[in-house]
């Protein structure tokens, strides 16, 4: 990743508008879905254009990244999918402990993060090799291994459907939760997330008390920590662990993990002693959404295209030839045996278009 200036206020191009475009090869499930319109969106004149353009006016609107934590459940999307291309990393601050970097919504997530750790600026290594862009990133603060966006965001730049106007929003007002934010809930579907600020660190201090990073810096022979040992120990858990989507299509996380309260997760204990659990912030546990799965029965299962990831309880897959609508009706029929058996509703973490 060069440093450059972020594309995000310069020229305009004339825009290729597809029609009828297939999508199987930009969402990780690699579901064959068609969209009606689809356009490349490489800088803000050109978001401008198209969305003052009366042809489009009346049309649905998805905005997609990466297509690595959505599920078409229908053939085909009736509207007009603007693909975020907006390219760009600057600095915008630095001093002699801490660098500001504003990025442009469409840069690859994981080149970001190989750009930081190749300059040695902590801060985003336990969030290596997460699929997707930057620019939807914050929809759910996304998080790995102790460490969420919030942790080294400053602001943000986000294009206003309704009004046309570009808006700044800080820490505070972006509301970040785990794997949510303001763009995921209140404000769905009111804004296009064009550019993003983090704040990354010189002298960094490192997380490495979550999952197995600490066992796997071991393994690796690490003496001293550097934002690259922790980078490099991410990388390989996470290869390790999780389905690649190119050999085998997926989403991640299918389901948030939940959190229950204090009463609630002590009569699950007094029947399962061996539950899993994780501290929060407010007096509710959170408990690992892949353990209920995987006591329900269904890790490994297989149903028709579709199954549940036979190490990853939580991974739901697509066997080749699945359908969105089977994708669905496998989460939904999970979600409910957890009900039934734990009373414990499954929020869904991927996004349903
Ligand atoms: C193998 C695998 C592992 C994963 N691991 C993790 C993990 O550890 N932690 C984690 O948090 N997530 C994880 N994810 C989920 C996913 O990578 C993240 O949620 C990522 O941020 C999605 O980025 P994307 O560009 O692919 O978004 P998309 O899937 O394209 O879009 C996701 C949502 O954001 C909206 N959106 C996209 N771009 C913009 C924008 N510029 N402005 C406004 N809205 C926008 C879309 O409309 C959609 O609603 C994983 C996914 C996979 C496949």
């Amino acid at each position: 990743m060069n440093l450059q200036n972020t594309n995000l206020d310069k020229s305009v191009v004339v825009m290729k508008v597809e029609k009828d475009f297939s999508l199987k090869n930009n969402n990780t499930f690699g579901i064959e879905a068609t969209a009606k319109y689809f356009i490349e969106i490489i800088n803000l004149e050109e978001l401008i254009q198209i969305l003052s353009n009366p042809i489009y006016k009346n049309e649905k609107l998805l905005i997609l990244g990466g297509g690595s934590n959505l599920l078409f459940t229908t053939p085909f999307f009736d509207g007009l999918v603007l693909h975020i291309k907006m390219k760009g990393v600057e600095i915008s601050k630095e001093d002699s402990t801490h660098v500001i970097l504003k990025v442009g919504a469409g840069e690859i997530w994981h080149e970001l993060v190989m750009y930081a750790v190749s300059n040695n600026w902590g801060g985003m290594e336990n969030l290596s090799l997460i699929p997707g862009t930057v620019g939807a990133a914050p929809m759910q603060n996304i998080g790995a291994y102790g460490v969420e966006i919030k942790d080294i965001f400053v602001g943000l730049e986000a294009y206003e459907i309704a009004t046309g106007k570009v808006k700044h929003f800080s820490l505070e007002e972006c509301k970040f939760g785990y794997r949510s934010s303001i763009f995921k809930y209140n404000a769905k579907g009111q804004y296009i997330i064009t550019a993003v600020s983090f704040k990354l660190n010189k002298q960094p201090s490192f997380t490495t008390s979550y999952g197995a990073i600490a066992d796997t810096l071991k393994e690796m022979n690490v003496l001293e920590l550097s934002v690259k040992a922790v980078s490099d120990a991410v990388i390989r858990i996470r290869q390790s662990k999780l389905p690649d989507p190119k050999e085998i299509g997926n989403a991640g996380s299918f389901f948030k993990n939940p959190e229950i309260s204090l009463a609630q997760f002590n009569k699950i204990k007094s029947v399962y002693s061996e539950i899993p659990s994780y501290p929060t912030l407010s007096e509710m546990i959170k408990v690992p959404a892949g353990w209920l799965i995987e006591k329900c029965g269904w890790k490994g299962k297989i149903v028709g295209h579709t199954g549940v990831h036979k190490n990853q309880a939580l991974v739901l897959v697509n066997y080749g030839h699945a359908k969105g609508e089977e994708i669905k009706a496998l989460s939904i029929e999970i979600q409910k045996s957890v009900k039934e058996k734990f009373d414990i509703a499954l929020e869904t973490e991927v996004n349903f278009i």
